[in-house]
């Protein structure tokens, strides 16, 4: 096997169970665009390859990119893109249809789903673009540090809550399903990993904010977490605004931004901008 590069992430998975509930956790993929984010040694890639109607596999290291591309030359419904899952402009790349190219009545696919064991130290620029392509698809398995996983899935009031289970929140519902120990990779990495399905399903509309403004006004609440909502918000806001917003959606003036659920985080938002 090819010398394996600490610096892209590269803890390939060895234990096979778990590759099978990776991939069962996607659901019925026959009829499917998967789009595989770091195959490396192709754990995955081999389930995938066997029952997806296609499989988009992106691997940005060049000689495991050309070791899958040899396996799998001859899987009509396999393509293996040597780049960076960051600069794929998944609406170019997911237009296809499954099946042989030369088949007369080819299906289109419904959304997309994707999965992989991500490259850890890219985690959230990874799920940053995939919500920025949210349109594209409809469930998301990936295996990411615990502690990650554990913050993604954490609810409002909880010492993990933060930007990143808010922002991934917003755009999907999430579920923690499983853990796996350093062993079940090869190297070992140092941490514990955690296996999250995210099924896209943006909120944006039911909370009626425009997505853009309100994450970035998420990002200013979460600036510093030890501070409250409004020690937050006053770089943006007059203080006397804060309050008012405050008061009128019946919440204290001392409140930490981690305590908000989306709904009330919006209320907030859409009196202060409309005040
Ligand atoms: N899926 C394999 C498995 O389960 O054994 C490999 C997982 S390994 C944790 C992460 C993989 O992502 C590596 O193969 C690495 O080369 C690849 N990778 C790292 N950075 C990447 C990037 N920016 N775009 C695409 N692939 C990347």
């Amino acid at each position: 096997m090819t010398a394996k590069n600490a610096k892209l992430g590269q803890n390939f998975l060895t234990d096979e169970d778990a590759a099978k509930r990776i991939v069962a956790a996607l659901g019925d993929v026959s009829r499917s665009v998967v789009v595989e984010i770091g195959p490396g040694a192709g754990a995955l890639t081999e389930l995938l390859a066997e029952n997806a109607g296609a499989l988009v596999a992106i691997e940005l290291d060049r000689l495991l990119a050309t070791e899958l591309r040899y396996k799998y030359s001859r899987y009509s419904n396999v393509e293996i893109l040597e780049g960076d899952v960051l600069n794929v402009d998944f609406r170019t790349v997911l237009k296809r249809t499954i099946g042989p190219l030369d088949d007369l009545r080819p299906v289109k696919a419904e959304r997309v789903k994707a999965v992989g064991n991500l490259p850890y130290y890219i985690t959230s620029d990874i799920l940053l673009r995939l919500f920025e392509f949210h349109d594209q698809f409809d469930v998301v398995v990936i295996m990411v540090q615990r502690e990650v996983a554990e913050r993604i899935t954490a609810q409002p009031g909880s010492s993990e809550y933060g930007l990143l289970s808010a922002t991934t929140q917003l755009y999907c519902n999430t579920e923690l399903l499983f853990t796996l120990p350093p062993s079940a990779f090869s190297p070992p990495p140092k941490v514990h990993s955690g296996v999250l399905r995210l099924r896209v399903a943006p909120r944006f509309d039911a909370l009626g904010v425009e997505a853009r403004s309100f994450i970035s006004f998420l990002k200013t609440l979460f600036a510093m977490k030890r501070k409250t909502l409004v020690n937050n918000l006053k770089k943006d806001f007059p203080a006397s605004k804060i309050k008012a917003a405050l008061q009128e959606a019946g919440i204290r003036a001392d409140v930490r931004s981690e305590a908000l659920t989306l709904d009330k985080t919006a209320e907030v938002f859409r009196l202060l901008k409309n005040s």
